[in-house]
């Protein structure tokens, strides 16, 4: 039987650094060890959470069950053909490291995903994105394990219904399945995406002046660093907010008091994507601090922890933005953090 530890502290597990235990906790280093803690999870009746590197997570409440660190590892080239490389990397991979490997080995596609916190495991979870690539444009296969039958499945493109920050795992198959590992599907031939953001800027700084995927990779490291606060220093767990998706009636009747909102229409859907950044700074929260909770300076869509802050004072105080955003401006910021 694994190692099960009891009333383990997840501070350091969880990227805004809340102070809260599980009532266990195991590491899973191979697919066995996964299937003998789910053996005894299922005996005990205890739930279960499925962890990652925490970078996605608010603790609330200590979590009375078991929590399971996915730490399995590896990546392998499973196959070529003229167009792509498939490569496999386990759950446990650390997210970024891995795109660093891609990017030593010429695996291209992934290059703009950089720097973001996490496993590889999480990253369908939420379709990871920036910079204007989503893992839904690379992404091959997985392959997870149902948590009461402990068969294996393997999932498709399809079978994932990814969406913007979302797929069948946050939705319809939440705590279903535990992701074993994910495949990628990499281009041979670079096809560059700089026009997002103010990457061409940084590589003109850098004085890159034909771009390829090591430099692409660097210029998106230096924006995050300028940009967002490192959790290592200041607990945070990212954009706590998606960026709303709204009917553009709403979009031009806001733009009739608000000229100068910021907006980017969804082609064929008569839908425009509205930063959540924006409307929370109009809602006066930009920089603004209650106790050790606070909106990062730099950018507000990040709730930061600037020292003991509880889950809940966070909880709170995301509460109260969704309800001032929703006052002013009509529109419904949905969480995009996993509350536990
Ligand atoms: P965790 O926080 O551990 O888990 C997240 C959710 O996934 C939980 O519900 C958990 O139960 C579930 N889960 C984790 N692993 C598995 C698994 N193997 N099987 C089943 N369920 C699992 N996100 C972006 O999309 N784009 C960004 O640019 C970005 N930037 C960020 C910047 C900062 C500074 C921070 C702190 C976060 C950022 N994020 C971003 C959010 C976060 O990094 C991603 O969502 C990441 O994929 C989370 O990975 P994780 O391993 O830490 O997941
Ligand atoms: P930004 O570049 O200031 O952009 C702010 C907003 O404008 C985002 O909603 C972004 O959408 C949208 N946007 C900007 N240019 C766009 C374009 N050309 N086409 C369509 N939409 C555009 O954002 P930022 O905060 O500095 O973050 C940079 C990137 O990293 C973004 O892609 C962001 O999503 C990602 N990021 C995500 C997290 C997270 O935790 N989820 C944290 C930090 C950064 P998108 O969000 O769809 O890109």
């Amino acid at each position: 039987m694994e190692h099960i530890q009891s009333f383990f502290s997840l501070t350091r597990l969880n990227s805004f650094g809340i102070d809260v235990k599980a009532k266990y906790f195991c590491k899973a280093n191979a697919i066995d060890n996964i299937l003998s803690v789910l053996d005894w999870q299922q005996k005990q009746q205890t739930p279960l959470l499925v962890l990652g590197g925490g970078s996605n997570v608010l603790f609330t409440k200590d979590f009375d069950g078991l929590v399971l660190q996915n730490a399995l590892k590896g990546i392998t080239l499973e196959k070529e053909d003229d167009t792509y490389y498939y490569v496999k990397a386990m759950a446990g991979e650390n997210w970024h490291e891995f795109v660093c490997y891609c990017v030593e080995q010429q695996y291209q596609g992934i290059e703009n995903l950089s720097l973001i916190p996490g496993n590889v495991g999480a990253s369908p979870m939420q379709n990871i994105g920036a910079y204007g690539v989503e893992i839904k444009d690379v992404f091959e296969s997985l392959e997870a394990i149902h948590v009461q039958d402990k068969h294996i499945q393997v999932f498709q493109h399809a079978d994932c219904q990814f969406g913007y920050r979302d797929s069948i795992f946050k939705n319809a198959l939440r705590n279903q399945y535990i992701i074993l590992s994910v495949t990628f599907k990499l281009r041979k031939q670079p096809i560059y995406n700089t026009s997002y953001g103010n990457i061409e800027q940084a590589l003109e700084q850098m004085k890159v002046t034909t771009p390829d995927m090591a430099s692409i990779a660097k210029a998106v490291i230096q924006i995050r660093q300028q940009k967002l606060p490192d959790p290592k220093v200041l607990g945070n767990a990212g954009s706590f907010f998606k960026n709303p998706i709204i009917p553009d009636q709403l979009f031009e009747a806001i733009k009739l008091k608000y000229p100068q909102i910021p907006g980017f229409p969804i082609s064929q859907t008569n839908t425009t994507k509205v930063p959540a950044a924006w409307l929370i700074e109009q809602a006066g929260f930009k920089g603004f601090r209650l106790g050790d909770v606070g909106c990062y300076p730099l950018q507000p869509l990040v709730l930061v922890n600037y020292g003991n802050a509880s889950g809940e004072a966070i909880y709170a105080f995301s509460s109260n933005i969704i309800e001032r955003v929703a006052k002013e401006f009509n529109i419904e910021l949905e969480r995009e953090v996993n509350i536990y």
